[in-house]
C-alpha cells in the first residue's frame, strides 16, 4: 500500500513535543470541549502552556457562532481564552472577503447561522439571507418567477438548521445568473456531532446541494483549507514549522496542520478511534496521537 507519511506515533514525551514549537492551534470541539461539556484537564493543560510561553490559538469549523459569541463560551467553561485568540469559520467568511478587497456596495447573500451574520455585519458587509430566510415564501403557480437581488456578488454557505428549498433556489440564482459572483463554504464536514447519540448532516450537506445545482466548486475557508492557516501565521507573525496543530478528525484537523508544513497530534477524545486511525483504509497520518491534551500534564521523559 502506497503512503507518503509514517504511521502515527503515540505521543510518550509531551515536553519534547512542547519544546519543539511555540504556538498550539487547537481544534475546538473533541479537543476543549464535547458540545457544552469541557474535557477533562484541559483548565489546567492550557496553564502549563501559556505559563511555558506558549502561543495558544483556538480553530473550529463551527459556523454558527461568531467569535464574541466564541469568546462568551470559552469564559462560562473557565477558560481564560482573547476573542482575538478564536479563529471560527464564520469569521475566516468575513476575513476572506476582507482579504479580496469584497466591494462594500456588493451584498452577500447567507445560507448559514447567526455566527456569519455577525461576523459580516462587524466586517461592515451588507447580508441579506440568513436563519430565518425563506420557508414559506414559495408559491409554485403557473408564471412564478423567484426575484433576486442583483447586487449579491457572494454566496456564503455554512452549517443551517433551517435549511430549505427557498435558500437552495435563491443561492443558486445569485450564482447561476451572475458569472462574477463567489461561491464560498465555510467548512464541508460531512457530519457532526450534536448529540453523541449518533452522526448528524454537517455544513457539506448544505454546501453539496449548491454545489449540485450549480456545478462549482465553492471556495473552502474553513478548515482544512489553508486560508486560516496563513491568516492566523500572518497576523502573529509566526512560522508555519513552529506550531502544533491538535485536533480530533483526521479528515479536517490534521490535513490543516499538514497542508500548512505543521506538526500535528491526534487526539483520540473526540470523533477519531484508534481502530480508525490505524485502520488500512486511512491515509492520513498525524506525527503523533494521545488520548486527550490532559496527557501534556502527564508524558513526561523516563
Ligand atoms: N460544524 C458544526 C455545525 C458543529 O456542530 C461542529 C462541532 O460541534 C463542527 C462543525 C466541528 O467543529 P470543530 O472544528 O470545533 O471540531
Ligand atoms: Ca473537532
Amino acid at each position: 500500500r502506497f503512503t507518503t507519511r509514517a504511521s502515527a506515533q503515540p505521543l510518550t514525551n509531551a515536553d519534547d513535543l512542547i519544546d519543539s514549537v511555540e504556538t498550539f492551534i487547537f481544534d475546538c470541539d473533541g479537543v476543549i470541549w464535547k458540545g457544552d461539556k469541557l474535557i477533562d484537564g484541559v483548565p489546567q493543560t492550557l496553564d502549563m502552556l501559556r505559563s511555558k510561553g506558549k502561543r495558544l490559538v483556538f480553530v473550529t469549523n463551527n459556523s454558527t457562532k461568531s467569535r464574541k459569541q466564541y469568546g462568551k463560551k470559552f469564559e462560562t467553561l473557565g477558560l481564560n481564552v482573547k476573542e482575538e485568540e478564536i479563529f471560527a469559520s464564520s469569521f475566516a467568511a468575513a476575513a476572506y472577503l476582507k482579504s479580496i478587497n469584497f466591494p462594500k456596495d456588493k451584498k452577500v447573500y447567507v445560507i448559514g447561522e447567526e455566527g456569519i451574520l455577525k461576523e459580516l455585519e462587524l466586517a461592515g458587509y451588507e447580508y441579506l439571507g440568513g436563519p430565518e430566510d425563506g420557508g414559506k415564501k414559495i408559491e409554485l403557480k403557473p408564471g412564478y418567477l423567484m426575484e433576486h437581488d442583483e447586487s449579491v456578488g457572494a454566496v456564503v454557505v455554512g452549517f443551517d438548521r433551517n435549511f430549505n428549498y427557498y435558500k437552495i433556489q435563491y443561492g443558486t440564482l445569485c450564482i447561476r445568473e451572475n458569472p462574477g459572483c463567489l461561491f464560498i463554504a465555510t467548512n464541508r464536514d460531512a457530519v457532526t456531532h450534536l448529540t453523541d447519540a449518533q452522526e448528524w448532516a454537517g455544513g457539506g450537506s448544505m454546501v453539496g446541494a449548491i454545489r449540485g445545482s450549480t456545478q462549482r466548486e465553492p471556495l473552502v475557508v474553513g478548515k482544512p483549507s489553508t486560508f486560516m492557516m496563513d491568516y492566523l501565521a500572518n497576523e502573529f507573525g509566526i512560522l508555519k514549522s513552529q506550531i502544533c496543530m491538535v485536533g480530533d478528525r483526521l479528515d479536517t484537523d490534521i490535513l490543516f496542520g499538514q497542508n500548512g508544513g505543521c506538526k500535528t497530534l491526534l487526539v483520540l477524545s473526540g470523533v477519531t478511534t484508534l481502530p480508525v486511525l490505524q485502520s488500512p483504509d486511512n491515509s492520513i497520518q498525524p506525527d503523533f496521537y494521545t488520548n486527550k491534551i490532559s496527557d501534556f500534564l502527564s508524558l513526561k521523559a523516563a
